[in-house]
C-alpha cells in the first residue's frame, strides 16, 4: 500500500511516498481502508520534529474508512463498518490498524470524508467551547485564526450557544467565511491592532474568554483584552510557541487563568470519545455545523497539502485522498 512515511524530520520535503505492507490486525485491532485523512496543524510539528515521534513513521492524526479485517478478540466492529478515529499515527495511508476502542461508528447522514474531517477539529472545538471554557448565552469570546479548520467549527459552536464571537482572521476572504460562520465582528489582525480593536467594541470591558491557536504573535495582547478572572485558552502555536512568561503578570492582569489543553485529555475514556463524537456528528446530521472542505489532495501530494496550510493559504478542512 502506499503511505506518507517521515525517516528524517524536516521541511515538507521529509514526507515520503512509500510502499509498505498491508497492516494486518493485533488481537484488539481493526484494520480499515481510508476513504480520507485528515491535514491538520499537528501533523507539521511532528513532520517538524516538534513534536516527537520514534522514526520512521508514517503521518497522519485522523482517518475515516470502512473496516477489512479484525483482530481475534474485537467484537465491537466488524468487517464492512464505517468508522472514523483520531489521535493516532498512520492516517496518511491507504490502510490503517486502529485499536477497536478508539474507532467510533459513522452515522448513516455523515460520509467518509465528512467524518475524516471532523473528527479531530470538530472535537477541539466541541472541548473547548463546551468543557474547556463553557461558553454561556450573551458572553463575548475571542476566536482567532477563524476562518481555519478549527476556527470555523469553533465560530459555529460559539455562535449556536448565543455567544457574541469576535474574530480575527489575515484577509478580507477569511473575513467572509468567519462572518458566515457567525462571528460578529472580524478583525483583520495583519493590519490592525486586534488588542485596541477589541477594547473597543467591548466598551473596554474586555472578552470572556480567548480562544488561541496562533500562539507566539498573538498570546500577550490577548491577555490584555480579557475581562478580570476572564480566561485565556491558548491551544495551539500556529505562529511558533509561546515563550516563558512571568505568573504575576496574570494577577495584575486581572486575575486571569490561563490552560493549554490537548484533545487527547477530552477524548480520553471510551464513554467520552463516543460522547464527544456523537455531540459533533449530531451537529452535522442536523445542519447545526457546516463543514468546508476546502481542498482534497491525492496521498502523493502531502507536502502541497502542508505548504499550503503552513503558508496561510487554506481556510476550513484540508483531505488526503489515497
Ligand atoms: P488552521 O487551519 O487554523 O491553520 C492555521 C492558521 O493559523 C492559518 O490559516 C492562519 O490563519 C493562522 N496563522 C497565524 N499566524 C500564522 C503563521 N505564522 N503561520 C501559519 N499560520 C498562521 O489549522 P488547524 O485548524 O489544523 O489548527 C489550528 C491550530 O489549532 C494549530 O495551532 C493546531 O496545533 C491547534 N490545534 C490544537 C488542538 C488541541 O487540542 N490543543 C487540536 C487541534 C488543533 P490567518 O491567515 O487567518 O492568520
Amino acid at each position: 500500500m502506499e503511505a506518507i512515511q517521515v525517516k528524517q524530520v524536516g521541511g515538507p520535503e521529509a514526507m515520503e511516498v512509500v510502499e509498505l505492507p498491508v497492516p494486518q490486525p493485533k488481537a484488539n485491532e481493526a484494520v480499515i481502508k481510508l476513504a480520507a485523512s485528515g491535514v491538520n496543524f499537528i501533523d507539521v510539528y511532528l513532520r517538524e520534529g516538534r513534536y516527537k515521534a520514534p522514526l520512521p513513521f508514517v503521518l497522519g492524526q485522523e482517518g475515516a474508512g470502512v473496516v477489512t479485517e479484525v483482530g481475534a478478540d474485537t467484537m465491537s466492529v466488524k468487517v464492512g463498518d464505517r468508522v472514523a478515529w483520531t489521535g493516532l499515527h498512520g492516517a496518511y495511508a491507504e490502510y490503517a490498524a486502529v485499536p477497536a476502542d478508539r474507532l467510533v461508528p459513522i452515522p448513516q447522514r455523515v460520509s467518509e470524508q465528512q467524518a475524516a474531517a471532523v473528527m479531530l477539529q470538530g472535537m477541539t472545538a466541541h472541548y473547548l467551547s463546551h468543557d474547556t471554557y463553557p461558553l454561556k448565552q450573551g458572553e463575548t469570546a475571542l476566536v482567532h485564526a477563524a476562518a481555519g479548520g478549527v476556527g470555523l467549527l469553533l465560530v459555529q459552536m460559539a455562535h449556536n450557544i448565543g455567544a457574541r464571537v469576535i474574530a480575527t482572521v489575515s484577509t478580507e476572504e477569511k473575513a467572509k467565511l468567519a462572518r458566515a460562520a457567525g462571528a460578529h465582528e472580524v478583525i483583520l489582525y495583519t493590519q490592525a491592532d486586534f488588542e485596541a480593536e477589541t477594547k473597543r467594541l467591548t466598551g473596554g470591558k474586555g472578552v470572556d474568554v480567548v480562544y488561541d491557536s496562533v500562539g507566539k504573535t498573538t498570546f500577550e495582547k490577548g491577555l490584555n483584552i480579557l475581562r478580570p478572572r476572564g480566561m485565556m485558552v491558548l491551544f495551539g502555536a500556529s505562529s511558533g510557541a509561546v515563550p516563558p512568561f512571568d505568573l504575576v503578570a496574570l494577577s495584575q492582569k486581572g486575575s486571569l487563568y490561563v490552560t493549554r489543553p490537548t484533545l487527547v485529555n477530552y477524548i480520553a475514556t471510551r464513554d467520552e470519545l463516543v460522547a464527544r463524537s456523537s455531540a459533533v456528528f449530531g451537529m452535522m446530521a442536523t445542519g447545526k455545523l457546516q463543514l468546508r472542505i476546502e481542498h482534497t489532495y491525492p496521498l502523493a501530494k502531502a507536502q502541497q497539502a502542508h505548504r499550503d496550510l503552513e503558508g496561510r493559504k487554506t481556510t476550513g478542512k484540508l483531505l488526503l485522498v489515497p
